[in-house]
């Protein structure tokens, strides 16, 4: 190996796929070290977060392991959580790794010569009184497997009293963006399909989802129409959709909003915002903003250190037409990652940086199986709504090329047929 060390932290959406690149174009010929540090053992692409939940998904069928891509792709992998950086001596701090009581592995310093961060976000709650302590924050898989455990327990509970008639379950999901109304859709299609595998405890028609939404109508990044498509698809599906609801308090049985209304909820969801991990807070004096991301240059360079790189959801990157940043999305970071190799390859080779071009490709959202909606972006910035089979094809093609890039199109079409094996073969929900 060569001593160039390049070691990039947090293998999702966007890690996940720098690594490989520069595992398969620098680490095969010996040209850099390339060390992916993650804080679990596998990776889920975390747009799938809301069908993990919901039980439509299941991750210890879809997850990969690190270990066993690394090996295949010539980069070296590491268990552990970044919680401090020493730049003077180009060193990131690891937390000590600990099960239960045991501490498995010691906090850990490992060297660097170019560090790439992209350890993503977490929810936002705003500082929201009683959220954090009464809502499930969608933003882990851990907490989405917490989600199905309890929804479905709300049944197990429900089936040792009263008759199904008079059974319910109030879901309150805060927040009308991709990640809420997705979540709300993949619910309602559980809800229905539950009751053929004897969860019957609990009428589809008494599972009241609630999605409240403080700005004036829902995913207000689409374009109004595609809007209103989605808005109407939710209320076929009995979704309740209160748009100019600011939530104001949560509490264990329900949510108070700031016109005064009140949503009982024994399952709460948070999916209103993101924001960068706490300790990226002014880290070793890199530049942060208010929402903890390092502000990077277009090149993804932070501001402050030529070494230290940064993209996907913990970096705020400036847009090239516009006043906002590129926006926090899975697209951005696969674009992000493509990019990124080029361009760390260039520096190797002592040739410039290459500046980041984001290309809206649209947003498509996935209302389960009863389809999806969405606008795709097309030149001279007319954008085109999708409805049905088609945007269901489209949606399905975001994660698809992401798999693509991990494994390129003949294990990829591997693993679509995989996929299609597994849901003519199994149950169509996760029950356990
Ligand atoms: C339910 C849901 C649905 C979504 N749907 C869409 C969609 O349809 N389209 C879209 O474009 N975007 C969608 N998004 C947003 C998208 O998932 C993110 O924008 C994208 O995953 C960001 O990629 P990333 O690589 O920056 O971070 P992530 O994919 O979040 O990866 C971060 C990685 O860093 C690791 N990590 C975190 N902290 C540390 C640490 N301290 N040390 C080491 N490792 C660490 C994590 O384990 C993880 O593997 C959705 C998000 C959610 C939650």
């Amino acid at each position: 190996m060569s001593n160039h060390r390049i070691v990039i932290v947090g293998g999702g959406a966007g890690g996940l796929e720098l690594a490989t690149l520069l595992g398969d174009r620098l680490g095969r010929k010996h040209k850099a070290d390339v060390l992916l540090i993650d804080a679990n053992l596998t990776h889920l692409w975390k747009p799938r977060l809301h069908e993990v939940a919901a039980g439509a998904l299941n991750a210890d069928v879809d997850e990969l392991s690190y270990a066993g891509h690394a090996k295949r792709h010539w980069f070296r992998f590491a268990l552990g959580r970044m919680s401090g950086l020493d730049r003077a001596r180009r060193e990131i701090v690891l937390a000590p790794h600990i099960d239960g009581n045991e501490t498995i592995l010691p906090e850990r310093r490992i060297g660097y010569d170019t560090l790439v961060i992209a350890i993503g976000s977490n929810t936002n709650d705003f500082g929201t009184p009683g959220a954090r302590d009464n809502c499930i924050f969608l933003d882990r898989r851990s907490a989405a497997e917490h989600f199905h455990r309890t929804f479905l327990n709300e049944y197990l509970k429900a089936g040792t009293h009263n008759p199904p008639a008079e059974k319910h379950c109030n879901i309150a999901i805060i927040g009308a963006g991709a990640t809420g109304v997705e979540l709300a859709a993949e619910l309602n299609h559980s809800a229905h399909e539950l009751t053929e595998y004897g969860f019957d405890q609990i009428r589809p028609e008494n599972v009241t989802i609630t999605i409240l939404e403080a700005s004036d109508r829902v995913l207000p990044v689409l374009s109004p129409k595609a809007s209103e498509a989605i808005r109407q698809q939710l209320e076929k599906l009995n979704i309740r959709v209160l748009t100019g609801e600011m939530v104001t308090q949560i509490t264990e049985d329900g949510l108070h909003t700031k016109s005064g209304k009140f949503v009982p909820a024994s399952l709460k969801v948070w999916s209103a915002g993101i924001k960068a991990p706490e300790f990226l807070k002014d880290i070793d004096g890199l530049e942060t903003n208010r929402i903890n991301q390092l502000v990077v240059k277009r090149n993804m360079q932070t501001t402050r250190d030529d070494n230290i790189f940064a993209f996907g959801d913990c970096a705020q990157c400036p847009r090239q037409d516009a006043s906002t940043p590129v926006p926090p999305r899975a697209q951005s970071a696969h674009q992000q990652a493509l990019l990124l190799a080029k361009s760390l390859q260039n520096r190797l080779a002592g040739k410039p940086l290459l500046d980041f071009v984001y290309r809206d490709k649209g947003s498509l959202i996935s209302l389960s199986k009863s389809g999806s909606v969405g606008n795709i972006m097309g030149n001279l910035s007319k954008d085109f709504t999708f409805e049905g089979k088609v945007a269901r094809f489209m949606y399905i093609t975001l994660y698809r090329m992401h798999q693509f890039t991990l494994h390129g199109f003949f294990r990829t079409l591997l693993l679509i047929m995989r996929d299609r094996l597994a849901r003519r073969a199994g149950p169509k929900l996760k029950l356990h």
